[in-house]
């Protein structure tokens, strides 16, 4: 049920209906928006009249949401969220580039990509502590250490940090030192895990599973919405196909049709949405004139020796090159770039 406001409905007018909606069963959560506040109730029950809702005083429309997703859903949302970290906007016109390694590895190596993606603008900091390896003999990551590590490197470097949460034991930990906290792709429809950080009061970045359809990434992140974390940001990072040629295939299109089922923030991972090097910048590229707000770029200071993932992360050269097309490119689809320490 989603019930919009008159533009400057009096409070009392708004708690009338969110009592309504209560007294029928709904869970209600609020969107205000820059001109109408949105009710939306979430609820078993249907055996309403939303007529019974437009006669009430205040009130502009009201619907049945017949959408599975109902708190995704763009109607709930119709400007889009704009989810703001320490000054840094994502779902804005602003381009948001998170960068950095796949895992950190140790202090030298952190500190010195820390200082790379930074002076060419990046404004996060990515690096895995605890990672989701395909095989039990690779490296799992540096836990706690790997945390403390990263975070000294950011706040070195102006940086925000994120990082992937694998499982609800980890977040005491991590949440002192992250700033978003990411869910990989093999942990989207970990649902218990989903319903943990819907009670977490830090930004979410949800990664569309290997094997994913958008709906099924919008449901995941229903999940944390209607756990009462608004704060999701939805990531394409390529999906299994038939394709042999690339790691997974990135699916561009994801980009607008995500903006158009949803209000939430999209970002774009072309680094494991291809795991080649080579097609990093021009996937990262296309992602930008496809409207994505935020990339998640994986950067290492010698990718040949990297810990992981080290055939898809750039050299820092070729993310500094990058950075440079990615302002022309923002520029020509009606955004900038957020402007980083180093930029
Ligand atoms: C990562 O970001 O390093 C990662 C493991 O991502 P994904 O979950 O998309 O594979
Ligand atoms: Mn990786």
């Amino acid at each position: 049920m989603l019930v919009v406001m008159q533009e400057g409905a009096p409070e009392t007018q708004v708690q009338a209906v969110i009592d309504r909606l209560v007294s029928l069963g709904f869970t209600i959560h609020r969107s205000t928006g820059v001109r109408h506040t949105i009710l939306g109730g979430v609820g078993p029950r249907d055996e309403f009249d939303p007529l019974d809702f437009e006669m009430m005083q205040g009130v502009k429309e009201a619907h049945r949401i017949v959408s599975p997703y109902k708190l995704a859903n763009r109607t709930f949302k119709p400007e889009g969220t704009v989810i703001e970290v320490n000054g840094v906007r994502f779902g804005s016109n602003e381009l948001v580039v998170m960068a950095g390694p796949c895992s950190v590895e140790g202090e030298r190596q952190i500190q010195v990509a820390a200082a790379q993606v930074a002076a060419c603008g990046a404004r996060v900091l990515r690096g895995g502590a605890f990672k989701p390896r395909s095989s039990p003999y690779s490296f799992q990551g540096l836990a706690e250490e790997g945390l403390r590590l990263l975070r000294a490197a950011a706040d070195a470097h102006g940086l925000l940090v994120i990082s992937e949460v694998m499982d609800r034991s980890q977040l005491p930990l991590m949440l002192p030192y992250v700033d978003i906290l990411q869910v990989g792709a093999r942990n989207m429809q970990n649902f218990s895990l989903l319903k943990d950080l819907g009670e977490v009061r830090k930004p979410v970045l949800l990664k569309r599973g290997l094997a994913a359809t958008l709906e099924d990434l919008l449901l995941s992140a229903e999940y944390l919405l209607s756990g009462g974390n608004y704060e999701v940001l939805l990531c394409e990072r390529g999906i299994r196909t038939f394709e042999t040629a690339t790691r997974n295939t990135m699916d561009l299109s994801a980009i607008p049709v995500l903006q158009k089922l949803s209000h939430l923030p999209v970002v774009a991972d072309p680094s494991h949405g291809t795991g080649r090097r080579d097609l990093v910048a021009p996937m990262a590229r296309a992602s930008v004139a496809a409207g994505a707000h935020a990339l998640l770029i994986e950067v290492h200071p010698d990718p040949p020796a990297a810990f992981s993932d080290g055939p898809q992360s750039l050299f820092p050269d070729q993310f500094a090159d990058l950075m440079a097309q990615l302002r022309i490119i923002a520029g020509a689809v009606g955004m900038t770039m957020a402007q980083g320490k180093g930029a």
